[in-house]
């Protein structure tokens, strides 16, 4: 049988629920996909994220992880295609009135026509239908609005889980520790309490690893690839406008924490410059099917799985929108004036800014050659849903 390959029939273990029942026959190939929204890198830790923790620990950490850009639609949109936000075309949320088009081919539609059972589990509007990003999931659940508590997304992905006996892919998304900053007393108590923004962040953090515990284990218990990661970081104050992540290029918000572990994951960490463009890659290749069209503009895709220390030479990203509050001398505001950044391997840095110029090491600046500034969005913005989530208005 084609989708049961004998290294995932030597690798997944039977273990369907009652979890008590498992046997040493192997299972059916499974795929875990979590992203915890605006988690930064530097909050993946024994204190904040101990189930993660535990789990990197068992797996492959990867410490040199990015996003393309720090908005949820485009980022998410990166992830499931593999290409670039000028490839895809989402250069913004689907509140702003950006949507992923049809014609792209994403990680559910290729595991979908090889028999695998899809499904998506998200806790936001931005990670929502509404952006194209549930495209190939036989079962796609989200709020109508704003966001909706981790535990009921964590929930119905636990049930929609116990019910499969063949392959499946699933996504989850918490919208914790994505600001409004509210965790419940015990996770803020867990990690030392407070009462600022810092320790509220934290308390969320803490309390998606919490909610999202029993859902990684029955995944583990099962055989699956797990890989957790975030659609992008958040500013905390460390830079003119405070609390966000939408209005800036800067390594807060475009690194990202990368966790991937299930049979036959190499164990250790790894410095390697990698990106959210490889994982739809990585999970194709662990399951041996078919690969999703390559970037043209960022490079083949990696396997992360080898056993080498992954890396890519550069990574190209850009901010959200350009707001000159934040980045001076940005024009226009909103989508176009953007920043456009390419991170070296060596740590170098080049940056375009429209309206004010370009600066940093020249060598990478033939990284950009390919990739284009945004065009407006084409369909309308809905601005009640991005205020809902705190997001300035745009277009
Ligand atoms: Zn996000």
């Amino acid at each position: 049988m084609r989708l049961l390959s004998k290294r995932l029939l030597t690798a997944a273990p039977l273990c369907l629920a009652p979890l008590t029942a498992c046997s040493d026959e192997p299972g059916p190939p499974g795929v875990l996909i979590i992203t915890i929204d605006t988690w930064r890198a530097d909050h993946l830790s024994a204190e904040l994220t101990p189930n993660l923790h535990a789990l990197a620990a068992g797996g492959l950490q990867l410490h040199n992880a990015w996003t393309p850009i720090g908005l949820t639609t485009a980022a998410h949109a990166s992830l499931f295609t593999g290409l670039l936000p000028p490839e895809h075309g989402l250069r913004g949320n689907n509140h702003h009135g950006y949507r992923l088009d049809e014609s792209h081919q994403t990680l559910a539609e290729q595991v979908k026509a090889q028999g695998w059972a899809t499904g998506a589990f998200v806790s936001s509007y931005p990670a929502g239908p509404e952006g194209g990003l549930h495209q190939g999931f036989d079962t796609s659940s989200a709020p109508e609005s704003g966001e909706r508590p981790t535990a009921e997304t964590v929930g119905l992905a636990q049930a929609w889980l116990g019910a499969q006996a063949g392959p499946w892919m699933m996504w989850v998304h918490t919208n914790d520790p994505h600001g409004p900053y509210a965790p419940d007393a015990a996770d803020l108590a867990a990690v030392g309490g407070g009462d600022d923004d810092k320790a509220r962040y934290r308390g969320e953090v803490h309390q998606a690893d919490r909610l999202l515990g029993p859902l990684i284990a029955e995944a583990q218990a099962r055989g699956a690839l797990i890989i957790v990661t975030a659609d992008h970081g958040e500013v905390h104050a460390e830079e003119r406008c405070g609390w966000q992540h939408e209005r800036s290029s800067s390594p807060v918000v475009l690194r990202v924490p990368l966790v991937i572990a299930g049979p036959g994951v190499p164990k250790g960490r790894r410095d390697g410059l990698v990106g959210l463009t490889d994982l739809a890659h990585t999970a194709l290749v662990w399951a041996k099917l078919p690969p999703l069209p390559p970037s043209k503009i960022g490079g083949p895709p990696l396997d992360l799985l080898t056993g080498e220390d992954p890396s890519r030479s550069t990574w190209a990203a850009e901010s959200g929108v350009c707001d000159p509050e934040c980045s001076p001398g940005c024009a226009p505001a909103g989508f176009l004036g953007k920043d456009l950044v390419v991170f070296g391997a060596d740590l170098g840095l080049y940056v375009v800014r429209p309206g004010f110029g370009e600066y940093g090491d020249q060598e990478l600046a033939a990284v950009l050659e390919n990739y284009s500034l945004p065009s407006e969005p084409s369909e309308n913005p809905d601005v009640d849903q991005g205020r809902a989530l705190g997001y300035l208005d745009q277009k």
